[in-house]
């Protein structure tokens, strides 16, 4: 019988992320655990909306008994059942974010035989989340990489105050996970940008593509041609609320790594734009092949494959505290060795499973 596994929610981070990688870890291994101290680090701790909408969604996906899942609940008991893949719709309501569901529900449905598709509405473009172009074009790509193919489609944007945005992901699982390396940056082969902006004062989008386009950033290659404006009020994917996102998307070789930035009242259309391209030129001219949301997001499914290894520029609070989640869950050999020039080497390698550890 699996031992309930006991997490301190206030480890690390002490927010969504350890709820969320645990939940994945949960369903995709089979293992039950007790969170306390839930979101502990956040000004409001406890379970919010969308977290809830995060052990609800996982919860259905593997029929799991489940105790303590009330708004600002600091305390959950999760014990999962078998994953079960098919069509699932989630709404996380207002502005919640849909990819930070997606965080958790994704991974248990890697690993199998049968497709799903899960739909989730909410927030597409909100702060401090992975923006859906992150999700779409820098995410699901690397989980290529281990095997299985998840893409997305975005049919309503959804901005942080009303929500309303619609995103739809199908997975085709792998029967095993690959192992992933991605050791060296590739060479930068181009840059573009998307602005969204609905509902807004005049003049915002304008002042953003102006700083895309100032000479500071030049090295980046953005130009009226690859900058692309969403501001439509008029097609099926506008929202129903106001919003403003940047988007500077960075190519390397193959790859594509989205710098998203979103606006809020008080924040100047400027800083919005400046810390988009700030991020992706930093990047662009790093040796380091992941960039640090990538990195923290990449975990919980590398240890699910087994292993692997990456470089990134540096290891945030946010990917140790997967670390840290992914080390109460399974027993896997966790090495960070420093790289003088590149960052941080990561290395995962799970000890031989034990009983119950895969599905
Ligand atoms: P938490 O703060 O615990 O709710 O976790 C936030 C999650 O969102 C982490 O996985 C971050 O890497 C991710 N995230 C936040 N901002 C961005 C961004 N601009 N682009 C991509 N991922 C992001």
């Amino acid at each position: 019988m699996n031992t309930r596994i006991v997490i301190d929610g206030g480890m690390g981070e002490g927010g969504g992320q350890v709820l969320r990688a645990s939940l994945a870890l949960s369903a995709a291994l089979g293992k039950p655990f007790r969170m306390t101290n839930i979101r502990a680090r956040r000004p409001k701790p406890g379970l919010k909306r969308q977290h809830l909408t995060c052990v609800r969604a996982v919860q259905t996906i593997c029929g799991a008994k489940v105790e303590g899942d009330a708004v600002n609940s600091v305390e959950l008991e999760f014990s999962p059942g078998a994953v079960r893949p098919g069509e699932y719709q989630f709404q996380v309501g207002t502005g919640g974010s849909v990819t930070l569901v997606l965080q958790a529900v994704v991974p248990p449905l890697l690993l199998g035989e049968t497709p799903s598709e899960i739909t989730v509405t909410g927030g597409t473009h909100v702060p401090y989340a992975p923006p859906f172009e992150f999700m779409r074009d820098t995410l699901f790509p690397q989980l290529a990489r281990l095997g299985p193919q998840a893409t997305a489609r975005m049919d309503r944007v959804g901005y942080m105050d009303t929500g309303g945005g619609s995103v739809t992901v199908n997975i085709t699982p792998a029967a095993v996970l690959t192992p992933f390396q991605r050791q060296e940056a590739e060479e930068f082969s181009g840059a573009e940008a998307v602005i969204y902006g609905h509902n807004l004062p005049e003049g915002i989008v304008e002042r953003e593509t102006t700083v895309l386009l100032a000479e500071r950033y030049e090295p980046l290659g953005l130009t009226a041609e690859n900058i692309r404006c969403e501001n439509s009020l008029c097609s099926a994917a506008s929202p129903s609320g106001s919003g403003n996102a940047v988007l500077v998307t960075v190519r390397r070789g193959e790859s594509a790594t989205v710098f998203g930035e979103c606006g809020w009242r008080g924040r100047t259309a400027e800083k919005v734009a400046r810390q988009a391209c700030k991020r992706a030129l930093v990047f662009m001219k790093s040796e380091a092949p992941v960039e640090e949301h990538l990195a923290d997001q990449l975990l919980v499914p590398l240890a699910l494959a087994g292993g692997g290894a990456f470089v990134a520029k540096r290891i945030t609070p946010h990917a140790r505290t997967c670390l840290d989640v992914i080390a109460r869950f399974m027993e896997i050999k966790i090495d960070l060795a420093p790289d003088p020039v590149r960052g941080v080497r990561v290395t995962l390698e799970r000890k031989a499973p034990r009983h119950g550890d895969a599905r």
